[in-house]
């Protein structure tokens, strides 16, 4: 542990386990249960610290730069593990034609912990893993020479590896452990901890079909080749990232009504909501035999409100757009 480690910031791990009583899912004779890594850390929730914890500690200290779309989960953890531990950060961000309008709740919550944004064009965005273009981004955003790179969503090998955790606390527990999937770093991990008999369902939020060889490949980069018995549903999308349905936040809804007091539980939508749609359709169709346990991972919680907890007051600005992140 250096002084750069986010262990210092005294998570909540192992995170909870905790069963819920759904009668959708007990007439099946299924156990549904809720893995609460949204109470990990209140500036660091879910998968995020998870992943960022062993880079973090990489990087001792140097300043991190890192990329995502203009609501991205990633950058505000990292924003936020910048200012809990002291070191600077740089968030390269999607869409060049933010930069001169106000920022959204998400984006005025990274400045406000100190990252240094810096707006690319689409193009740019798309190829920012190529080394010339990687070299005029880092430019741009005058990095120091020292600058710590992690890739989009946070996902590298030291973030797969940092989920097998995640796998671990749920051997002997469940018997499918069920996630959302954006770039799949989660689901590398998670499959990789778990004990011999459980299985990991991954539930992409992107459409395309291409997500399994990514996992496929930070497996391999993480461990050397692939790591336990997971699968993937492609059905619960919702239209792509960053979108939804009014079903699906009709469910949402309803799954907070059932559950969300008893449990002090809000749904993420784009990506918990997605998850826990998928395993219930699953459910229904008889995918799990009668007596199977399933843990639910509760990879986050909703983004920041307007005008939610902001020391510099810049959250609360009105009418900032909803735009499509990643
Ligand atoms: C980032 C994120 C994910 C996706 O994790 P990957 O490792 O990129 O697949 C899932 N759920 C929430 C709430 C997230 O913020």
């Amino acid at each position: 542990m250096n002084a750069f480690d986010p262990a210092l910031l005294r998570p909540r791990l192992p995170s909870p386990l905790q069963p819920v009583e759904d009668e959708r899912f007990t007439r099946h004779g299924l156990t549904l249960l809720l893995k609460r890594d949204d109470l990990i850390h209140p500036d660091l929730p879910g998968n995020k610290w998870r992943k960022l914890a062993l880079n973090l500690r990489a990087a001792a200290g140097r300043p991190v730069l890192t990329f995502g779309g203009a609501y991205s989960n990633h950058l505000r953890a990292t924003a936020a593990a910048g200012r809990l531990l002291g070191f600077a950060t740089i968030g390269v961000v999607r869409g060049e034609e933010l930069a001169g309008r106000p920022p959204n709740p998400s984006l005025a919550r990274c400045a406000a912990d100190g990252m240094r944004l810096v707006f690319v064009d689409r193009g740019t965005y798309r190829r920012k893993h190529e080394p010339d273009t990687l070299a005029r981004i880092l430019e741009r955003a005058e990095a120091p020479g020292d600058v710590y790179v992690v890739p989009e969503g946070g996902s590298n090998a030291l973030a797969v590896q940092g989920c097998v955790e995640l796998g671990r606390e749920l051997v002997g527990e469940a018997d499918v452990a069920a996630v959302a999937v954006g770039t799949g770093g989660t689901l590398a991990g998670l499959a990789a901890g778990l004990g011999p008999g459980q299985r990991a369902l991954g539930v992409p939020v992107l459409k395309g079909g291409f997500l399994g060889a990514e996992v496929v490949a930070l497996q391999e980069a993480a461990f050397g080749g692939p790591r336990g018995d997971w699968w993937l549903d492609e059905r619960f999308h919702g239209g792509g990232y960053a979108r939804t349905t009014p079903e699906l936040d009709a469910f949402a809804q309803d799954f907070e009504a059932r559950h969300g007091s008893w449990h002090a539980l809000a749904i993420e939508r784009l990506y918990v909501a997605k998850m826990l749609h998928g395993l219930l359709t699953l459910a229904e169709e008889g995918a799990f035999a009668s007596g199977t346990r399933i843990a639910a991972i509760v990879t986050g919680a909703p983004e920041p409100r307007e005008g939610a907890r902001d020391a510099a007051g810049e959250g609360a600005r009105e009418g900032a757009q909803p735009a499509s992140s990643r």
